[in-house]
């Protein structure tokens, strides 16, 4: 079968490899299309230590099961499901968590192997373009969830990528009126504003009851709690940068809460599939797997217009 195989050096070829074999529990998903997610960008450009090479990576995909057609969105969050972290509800913080497309062949070629528990039926008719932004759409149904924000909350976001968009769309199909998402790219502000968010902007100015950080970056930290109202919450999704230096005084002083987010809970995951028609295609530029080595050579050198860029298989 044809996979883009990440080599190591910032290093992404197209070539032959032998097609997956399910072992017991599993199931080859032939993939439609699998998205780039910025982190592989990330991964890819400065030698990532999570990503072992040669890997076929891509953890944002859908496919139709061999055996039976039906399309399906896949989980790509593996879980050991008796740690006490996966036994309390929370297997998005499994202590022996792995993720398909960074531990293991993902989803960016003909064919992978994965876990018959981490496939979700999609609905009939479903875009395969549109689905795969369930995942991002699965993190921002976990971020809204962990934020206890309510619909009178003025929400504020930072990032208008996937994970932020998606955020903005959750919030709002959720019942927040006060949503205002920020991003520097003038492309991804248009997207947005054509995605229906009400209020888009440079960067947050004024006061908010919560806001959403999908960038990660130190000057978005920085932001994500210096613009919130005393006793605000601050949720961290970005990953952008390590350590990032903040006013400790600042936030003790003004009872400020910062919430990490990882991923999200199997539940969160099928939410996501559920309403899968939030979504919409136009935000997903195709690209063929077989030049996915140039179109990852052209993504890591230009902020992406495209909210994500899928690469989809030719057979
Ligand atoms: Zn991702
Ligand atoms: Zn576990």
């Amino acid at each position: 079968m044809k996979a883009l195989v990440y080599m190591g050096d910032q290093n992404m070829v197209v070539r032959d490899e032998p097609p997956p074999k399910a072992t017991a529990g599993e199931v080859i998903i032939k993939v439609r299309a699998a998205a780039i997610c910025g982190s592989e960008l990330g991964a890819v450009k400065h030698n990532g230590p999570n990503r072992k090479p040669p890997l076929i990576m891509g953890h944002e995909f859908v496919g139709v099961r061999a055996d039976t057609g039906q399309l399906v969105a896949v989980n790509p969050l593996v879980t050991c499901g008796t740690c006490d972290r996966c036994r309390g509800g929370q297997e998005n913080l499994c202590r022996a968590r792995s993720l398909i497309g960074v531990h293991r062949s993902g989803g960016f070629a003909e064919q992978v192997a994965v876990p018959i528990g981490n496939i979700h039926a999609l609905p009939d008719g479903t875009s395969f373009l549109a689905a795969v932004l369930i995942e991002p759409l699965a993190n921002a149904w976990h971020l809204w969830h962990l934020s206890n924000a309510t619909v009178s909350s003025r929400v504020g976001i930072i990032g208008g990528g996937a994970i932020g968009l998606m955020t903005a769309i959750v919030a709002a199909h959720s019942g927040a009126t006060d949503v205002t998402l920020a991003d520097v790219s003038e492309a991804r502000r248009g997207t947005a504003i054509d995605a229906g968010v009400t209020a888009v902007v440079h960067r947050l100015e004024s006061e908010y009851d919560v806001i959403f950080d999908a960038v990660g970056a130190h000057e978005t930290r920085a932001s994500s709690v210096g613009q919130l109202r005393p006793g605000g919450r601050a949720l961290w999704e970005g990953l952008h940068d390590g350590e990032s230096p903040l006013d400790g005084r600042d936030l003790a002083r003004r009872e400020i809460t910062v919430i990490g987010s990882f991923a999200y809970v199997k539940d969160e995951f099928e939410l996501a599939v559920q309403t899968v028609g939030l979504l919409d295609e136009r935000w997903v530029e195709a690209a063929s797997l077989d030049e996915g080595d140039s179109v990852f050579r052209r993504l890591m050198g230009s902020s992406e217009a495209a909210v994500r860029t899928a690469l989809v298989s030719s057979s």
